[in-house]
């Protein structure tokens, strides 16, 4: 089966009341835990890859990666640009081989935010390429995105309907209320429950549920949607790691967001903090070891147990696969 577009899965999880799961991939172990946990429940998947991961690996070795991971799994893959900081970058990714990329404008003012995203369109659709864009602005430190708490700020509703028509999109992130990194919140924004966890403000789904009144049936993108899973932050911190007050989204605010509009749910901190765990834990019980095999096997072990967790428990994409193959030739 070759790499497809979002379509199909946006229809699918739209309908079905769940989302799929779009996790940010930069080497091999990540492609091979991430697709063998959803092959395993025969879910769809988006891997994404952002211009920083491009940067690192090399783009053809993620497109030749990705590749293999279809050809291993028989399960839909969707190979997206996340975070295309210009019509070059987008332009490139498509000329790879990506089904999907996503323009970010949201640092634009809004007339030059729909000029920009709408070139991008227009080359991306002449492709058979899907295209995000972004409205309003997510606080938090990602690769090259970084946006202060005083500079983020909710998508207005107001702004969507228009946005979305003179674009062209075929998705749209938007801010309400997640962030970017492990730290997502400070501890003092926060309360503490009768377990004494930290539990951060909720999301705004009243500004959601008025999106999607101006926009109904439109797939809704969340960026910075990491629950940073206190288990993998204490093997962290357990094993030499130093991350105090790594804070994110409560996975049933998630799991709601799931069952609206959101049809995309962005996954990278929690990637990196498990791959983090497996190799850090590996590393104190066998301070001996150097073949970069030992230590990366339960990196990508890791990452696999997590994905799981993320299909059957935040996402609710389990099964969906077949739906989606059998949707794909009418997109
Ligand atoms: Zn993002």
């Amino acid at each position: 089966m070759p790499l497809i577009k979002t379509t199909a899965m946006f229809k699918k999880a739209y309908e079905g009341g769940f989302a799929i799961g779009a996790f940010n991939v930069n080497n091999m172990e990540i492609v091979q835990g991430i697709t063998a946990a959803a092959a395993e429940l025969n879910s769809p998947v988006i891997l994404q890859c952002s211009a920083g991961a491009r940067k690192y690996a090399n783009s053809r070795y993620l497109v030749h990666l990705v590749r293999a991971a279809l050809e291993v799994n028989d399960i839909p893959i969707a190979l997206h640009l996340d975070h295309g900081p210009d019509f070059a970058t987008c332009k490139s990714c498509i000329d790879d081989g990506f089904t999907s990329v996503m323009f970010d404008g949201s640092h634009y003012s809004f007339e030059e935010n729909i000029a920009k995203t709408k070139e991008v369109v227009e080359y991306a659709h002449a492709h058979n390429v899907v295209v995000e864009a972004e409205l309003g602005q997510l606080a938090g430190v990602e690769d090259d995105v970084n946006v202060s708490a005083e500079n983020a700020h909710y998508t207005k509703p107001e702004e969507v309907e228009e946005f979305v028509s003179k674009t062209g999109c075929d998705s749209l992130a938007i801010a309400i209320g997640t962030s970017h990194g492990a730290f997502k919140f400070k501890p003092e924004q926060c309360t503490r429950n009768a377990d004494g966890v930290l539990v951060p403000p909720e999301l705004r789904f009243d500004v959601l549920a008025e999106i999607e009144k101006k926009i109904p049936e439109f797939p809704i993108v969340l960026h910075g949607a990491s629950s940073v899973i206190p288990k993998y932050v204490k093997i962290i911190n357990d094993n030499d790691g130093k991350l105090d007050d790594a804070i994110g989204i409560p996975e049933d605010q998630l799991r709601k967001a799931a069952k609206s509009a959101v049809c995309k749910i962005n996954i990278d901190s929690d990637l990196r903090l498990a791959m983090t765990a497996g190799i850090r834990e590996h590393f104190k019980a066998h301070p001996e070891h150097f073949d970069p095999r030992q230590y990366l096997a339960p990196g990508r072990d890791y990452i696999k147990e997590l994905v799981a967790h993320k299909i059957k428990t935040v996402l609710g994409s389990e099964g969906s696969a077949p739906a989606i193959m059998a949707l794909v030739n009418e997109y």
